[in-house]
């Protein structure tokens, strides 16, 4: 039996902006496995990054149960949430948010600096395939290889969990595979459960499973029985 890493139930978010109030989750249910690679597809406005921000510890339920192993997330203050994603949980968000004025090792080495296990900053980017520009700031990097460096950064800590929202969503196809392969890499090795969100359906080919969101609830899954590697794609 696969491990269960985390289980949602019947999760709602409701925001209320002015006088209106917007259900951006309608009860989802979801168990996620360890080392397990899904994706999270579907229309803009579905619940995807709201669904990602509770799991990441980024936003509170309104109602509803969410748990990671045996931490009931939904019960967690601030500050509780606050250690849970330094301990456990590595963020890869579109734009790659890396200081311009560091750089590449010295990006990776603010989250190597506080964490309890980590990587060296050159394990980290040689694992995301940035070995060789360790000493080159943000600026003198193309966008691909600034997410792979945001993606050095998430996973040098060894986070259990790796949250992607929209990693490729400034990157053209191409460099984008780049990446994906990068996270893939990182799913393979490290055993971290990656969830991704994108627009890019050809990446479903390369997950374990597929959910589709619609309305701010699953509107399918689908398993894949065999992945195909970044490489393999047809992007
Ligand atoms: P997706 O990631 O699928 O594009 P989101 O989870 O970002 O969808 O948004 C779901 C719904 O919740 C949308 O209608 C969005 O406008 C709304 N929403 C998300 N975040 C907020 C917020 N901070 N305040 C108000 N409404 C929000």
């Amino acid at each position: 039996m696969a491990e269960l890493i985390f289980q949602t139930k019947d999760v709602v978010k409701t925001y209320r902006t002015g006088g209106t109030e917007v259900r951006a989750l309608d009860g989802v249910s979801l168990d996620l496995f360890a080392a397990e690679l899904t994706v999270l597809l579907g229309p803009s406005g579905s619940g995807k990054s709201t669904l990602l921000n509770i799991l990441g510890g980024l936003d509170h339920v309104t109602s509803g149960l969410v748990r990671f192993r045996n931490l009931d997330l939904s019960s967690l203050n601030d500050r509780a949430l606050t250690r849970y994603r330094r301990d456990h949980v590595g963020f890869v968000f579109q734009f790659y948010n890396l200081v311009p004025s560091l750089t590449a090792r010295e990006n990776v080495q603010m989250v190597t600096d506080i964490a309890p296990d980590p990587m060296r900053p050159e394990e980290a980017l040689e694992l995301v395939g940035m070995g060789h520009r360790i000493d080159h700031f943000p600026a003198e990097l193309s966008g691909g290889e600034q997410q792979r460096v945001a993606i050095a950064r998430a996973i040098a800590k060894r986070p259990e969990v790796l949250l992607c929202d929209e990693p490729t969503g400034a990157l053209d196809s191409k460099t984008g595979a780049h990446v994906l392969e990068a996270i893939r890499e990182i799913n393979d090795t490290l055993g971290a459960t990656a969830v991704i969100i994108t627009h890019n359906a050809a990446i479903r080919q390369m997950a374990h499973r597929v959910i589709r969101f619609q309305d701010g609830n699953i509107s399918a899954v689908e398993t894949n029985a065999t992945r195909l590697s970044p490489a393999e794609i047809e992007w």
